[in-house]
């Protein structure tokens, strides 16, 4: 089978590997089609994504979703033939995380193309991969692979939207409008915002945003903002982080109306972020964060598989697996892309 392996930063090589039998529990996905994902893009250019840097040469790729070629033993309910979104996490479910619901920070997290343990998880940007059945979820035997690989970003998604308060009536901000910020536009007019209004660098992705449904958009270059949403003790009830940059940050914080809040999504760089904090005591607002996701994968697939959602907007590009690093580009370029799938034929 072919596996494109991230040799070094800016360097995939599309290599020949053995396809593993499945063991005990486990179920044999042929991928059919992968996301590219901010923290892979990350970990292509820049050789880490947030705090998990790169040590040894290793397959990228965590939203895929395909058909099930074997099963191992123990094998219950998935079968052979069937079309599944994967889930790219695996918990351990005994942990003292795990036992409290908290299965996004299990102590023995197994994520797939994931630099956070060494040796690195190896991704799923490769034909064939072993997966364990639970984290399989299963879709119509027509369903497109690229748009069940979608579940991954929606769960993160609506993990996101579980963290906030009630948003019926709300102002919203979402600052940086990559695939995950779109997302939460459309999650946020879904759950009642008065006004989403969304702020990015690039015109193209504020377009999208405005296609997934805020009422507003301003460029993030626009200096003045920062000073007209500030000078009325902030503007927004709830202002969403998924920039995943310091400055991004910096908006939020001084975006945000006296008392209310702000979630962080957006995966910040490694180490220190110089940000105007002062204002989380000054106006009294609630600083949240949320990590991947846990039980929002299975819904985030039926949300898809319903069609409760319109994800087709983001879903700009399609490259061959052995043109991987072409489609890194792409997937880079924010003028032109937004969310890029490799296809597996
Ligand atoms: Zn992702
Ligand atoms: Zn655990």
């Amino acid at each position: 089978m072919l596996a494109a392996v991230l040799r070094e930063p800016g360097r995939i090589v599309v290599e020949n590997w053995e396809i593993p039998e499945p063991q005990p529990g486990q179920v044999q996905v042929r991928v059919r089609a992968g996301g590219i994902c901010g923290s892979d893009l990350s970990y292509y250019f820049k050789g880490k994504s947030g705090d998990f840097a790169m040590k040894e040469p290793f397959v990228l790729g965590h939203e895929i979703a395909g058909e099930v070629t074997a099963i191992g033993d123990d094998v219950t309910e998935v079968k052979v033939g069937q079309r599944v979104a994967v889930n790219p996490g695996l918990n351990c479910g005994t942990c003292r995380f795990c036992v409290r619901g908290m299965t996004n920070h299990c102590l023995h997290m197994r994520f797939l193309g994931s630099a956070s343990v060494f040796p690195h998880m190896q991704g799923a940007f490769r034909e064939y991969i072993n997966v364990a059945e639970r984290q399989c979820v299963a879709v119509p035997g027509d369903f497109d692979f690229a748009m069940a690989s979608m579940a991954e970003p929606l769960a993160v998604t609506l993990h996101t939207l579980r963290h906030l308060p009630s948003l019926i009536g709300a102002k919203v901000l979402v600052v940086g409008c990559g695939p995950i910020g779109c997302l939460l536009v459309a999650g946020a007019r879904r759950a009642g915002a008065q006004t989403v209004t969304a702020i990015d660098l690039a015109e193209p992705a504020l377009a999208k945003a405005r296609e997934m449904g805020a009422d507003e958009t301003f460029s993030a270059a626009d200096t003045s903002l920062a000073e007209t949403w500030m000078q009325r003790r902030g503007t927004f009830d709830v202002v969403i982080e998924a920039s995943g940059s310091p400055a991004g940050l910096d908006t939020a914080l001084r975006a945000a109306l006296a008392g209310g809040t702000v979630l962080q999504v957006g995966n910040m760089p490694a180490g220190q972020s110089p940000v105007a904090i002062n204002f989380i005591m000054s106006k009294e607002l609630r600083y949240l964060g949320s990590f991947r996701f846990g039980a929002e994968y299975a819904t985030a697939v039926e949300e898809i598989v319903r069609g409760k959602m319109d994800l087709r907007p983001l879903m700009t590009h399609r490259f061959p697996l052995h043109d991987a690093n072409a489609a890194f580009s792409m997937a880079q370029d924010r003028s032109q892309s937004m969310k890029v799938h490799l296809d597996f034929d």
